[in-house]
């Protein structure tokens, strides 16, 4: 009978121990790579002992997977990027709200679903990029400004299948109203030196090779480029400085609605949002930190400062359709 007990008793323990560890380990779905992410959730897992496990994939077969998977989801957190992309996610109904006053103190508004489904963790300027052969930077201006005539030919953009881009038109949206978005637009795309792109990189590859002088491109592609070819004949420029700044979109992550470790999983967001974990998940891709206090790293901050625009990023997401109706109408492909 005592020996009964105490094998009970053990394992009664041993089913404890088991369900400790599994409420304690955070599962993250990401579109964001391995060599991304992996160094912060080691981080995490040396500093904490919670250990943390990821699925990487596009953010479309991801958000399916969530929703397909409803309660029975496995997924705690999903990172992605682009505020389109999240506020996709939000819409719906995969996240749930997360209150939190660590995330609230170190990310900015702007930056954050107004319903708290989801947080910026790092930043990334859709900006100029511009030949240094062909161009002197005093001849650039805006965004607006590049579908003017004396940029006939010389312009080259990214497809508008990209979210990117479709987030930078729904801010334009957001500014000027449709009339003149629409104008921007046309003519940037009568402007085309060639046809469109399928990723930032073959463009900025394009501006070096002469094949235009200017184009759209996110901060970090520029940085991975530059580091691989110093000799780049390509540099940024930051447009709309005299009036509404960059635009600026991010990385973030949202609790899933049905997360299975839900107070871990905060404990980790929230984590990431602080100066020790900032600088990690940034610096790797080249990206600005989202929390203000944390300083951008030496590669990043040698493109200099900037005014960013103050919009609200989610309405990358809430113009999302509007914004491709626009660019197909412009004949933007
Ligand atoms: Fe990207």
């Amino acid at each position: 009978m005592q020996v009964r007990n105490r094998l009970l008793a053990l394992l009664a323990l041993a089913v404890a121990a088991t369900s400790v560890q599994a409420a304690d380990a955070v599962v993250v779905y990401s579109s964001r790579i391995d060599v991304l992410i992996k160094p912060v959730f080691d981080a995490y897992t040396a500093k904490t002992g919670v250990p943390v496990k990821f699925i990487t994939n596009k953010e479309a077969p991801l958000i399916e997977r969530i929703k397909a998977e409803g309660e029975n989801t496995l997924a705690d957190l999903l990172l992605t990027v682009d505020a389109g992309n999240l506020w996709q996610a939000e819409q719906m109904g995969i996240l749930q709200p997360l209150k939190s006053s660590i995330i609230a103190a170190n990310i900015p508004s702007q930056y954050r679903s107004s319903s708290d489904s989801w947080t910026g963790l790092s930043l990334r300027a859709r900006t100029i990029a511009y030949s240094t052969e062909r161009v002197q930077p005093q001849e650039l201006s805006t965004y607006e400004a590049l579908a003017d005539a004396s940029w006939k030919g010389r312009l080259c953009l990214r497809t508008s299948k990209k979210v990117y881009n479709q987030s930078l038109t729904a801010t334009l949206i957001e500014t000027h109203g449709a009339a003149k978005a629409e104008q921007v637009l046309q003519g940037w795309v009568n402007n085309l030196a060639t046809d469109v792109f399928a990723d930032d990189t073959a463009l900025l590859q394009a501006i070096d090779a002469g094949q235009c002088d200017v184009g759209l491109v996110n901060t970090y592609y520029f940085g991975r480029l530059h580091k691989d070819n110093p000799a780049l004949k390509v540099k940024l420029f930051w447009p709309n400085q005299g009036d509404r700044g960059v635009h600026v979109n991010l990385s973030g992550a949202g609790l899933t609605k049905y997360a299975p470790h839900a107070a871990a999983a905060q404990k980790l967001l929230e984590w990431m949002t602080t100066p020790e974990a900032q600088n990690l998940f940034a610096d790797v891709n080249q990206e600005f930190p989202a929390n203000p206090q944390v300083k951008p790293s030496s590669e990043v901050a040698a493109w200099g400062s900037f005014k960013a625009d103050s919009i609200p990023v989610e309405v990358a997401g809430k113009r999302q359709a509007e914004a491709i109706k626009m660019m197909d109408r412009v004949g933007w492909n």
